[in-house]
């Protein structure tokens, strides 16, 4: 199942551009607002397996949001490959993985315009983001692809000045600029992949390709994720989790290189699709 949010309406995919309205084809049972269905995500799966019927609309991309618009929580996990942990001058992590947040306001669809802080140095960093689907705690590590609702895509921005100017780096605050968390093009649920934990991902900025990777090379795949920090903390339905980038930032070649207003970014996971963005320079 393909589960995306069209201006605010949570929409199953039927086709690239088009989609049935999920609370018109449920008679108001689920949706329309994609946020709330991940309280209901087990009755909600099991409606959607029965091949609900509905009007077929087409959608525009400029129309696609976050499919989960409003979690409670985001996770990010920096090192998670061992060729980025390499690139970024650390030795890969032997215990948590290290984990901060991008705030939720961040966070903004597949196809945003970013602006670039005035004075930063904006970086790319391609990463597959899981959804939660179930209130979490204490998960065994074979039960946690069942507290996932599904896979997207998400891009880490990260502006490097403010993220390491300081005592200590600044991970939540240099990676939450307005529109730095996009994310979509839409849900995917897991069985719809070849193998959930094995999924070629990369970036390019105006078509040049300068991340390429697979998610079978992360440190900590979702399972080991999901069980290790749900000892620590809640998920909560809607939750996302930006589980780390492979290598090929911009900050660690030589010379260093980042976003530039103008500059096209397109990031891609196999199986789940593309997400677009522009950047533009501060005014
Ligand atoms: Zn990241």
């Amino acid at each position: 199942m393909k589960l995306a949010n069209v201006n605010g309406r949570a929409v199953l995919v039927t086709g690239a551009d088009r989609g049935i309205d999920v609370a018109i084809a449920s008679c108001g049972r689920y949706g329309p607002d994609p946020a709330a269905i991940y309280a209901d995500w087990d009755g909600f799966r099991a409606w959607a397996a029965e091949g609900p019927t509905g009007p077929e609309n087409v959608f525009a991309r400029a129309d696609l949001r976050s499919p989960s618009p409003s979690p409670r929580q985001i996770f990010a996990v920096g090192l998670n490959y061992d060729q980025h942990a390499a690139e970024a001058g650390f030795e890969p992590p032997n215990a948590l993985p290290p984990t901060f947040t991008k705030f939720v306001s961040a966070l903004t669809g597949p196809d945003a315009e970013v602006v670039l802080p005035a004075g930063g140095e904006v970086d790319w960093e391609v990463e597959l983001v899981v959804v939660i689907g179930q209130v979490a705690q204490f998960v065994a590590e074979d039960d946690a692809w069942d507290q996932v609702a599904g896979v997207t895509i998400g891009q880490d921005l990260s502006e490097r000045v403010s993220q390491l100017a300081g005592p200590t780096p600044q991970f939540s605050l240099g990676k939450s600029f307005a529109n730095f968390a996009p994310v979509g093009p839409w849900l995917i649920t897991p069985d719809e992949l070849s193998d959930r934990d094995d999924l070629m991902l990369g970036c390019s900025v105006d078509g040049e390709t300068v991340q390429h990777g697979r998610t079978g090379d992360l440190i900590y795949p979702v399972s080991r994720l999901i069980a290790d920090l749900s000892e620590i903390v809640t998920f909560l339905p809607g939750d996302l989790i930006f589980t780390g980038t492979p290598s090929g930032v911009g900050f660690a070649r030589s010379p260093q290189r980042f976003l530039q207003p103008g500059q096209h970014l397109v990031s891609w996971i196999e199986g789940i699709g593309e997400m677009r963005q522009t950047f533009l320079a501060s005014t």
